[in-house]
């Protein structure tokens, strides 16, 4: 029970959820610095996207790509709720 309380308290903390659970490739990720953190990241061997597979990871959790696009429009545009 205290994972799902915290994963709970961190959705209201971020204020957005992930209900994907899917995994993304480099080469389905276009913006560079973005791209080298799905290759940083890479876990899964098939790419839930495009369906490109290798024997080695190239696919990040697609929640890993989410919290990093949100933490820059965050530091970028600040908190929605004060706008
Ligand atoms: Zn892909």
């Amino acid at each position: 029970m205290g994972r799902v309380k915290d994963y709970i308290n961190e959705i209201d903390r971020r204020g957005w959820h992930d209900a994907t659970g899917r995994f993304v490739c480099a080469e389905c990720v276009h913006e560079k610095f973005l791209s080298a953190l799905v290759s940083s990241l890479a876990e899964k061997d098939t790419c839930d996207f495009c369906q490109r597979s290798e024997k080695q990871p190239i696919a990040a959790p697609f929640s890993a790509l989410l919290l990093r696009l949100a933490e820059v429009a965050m530091k970028r545009y600040g908190d929605v709720d004060r706008v």
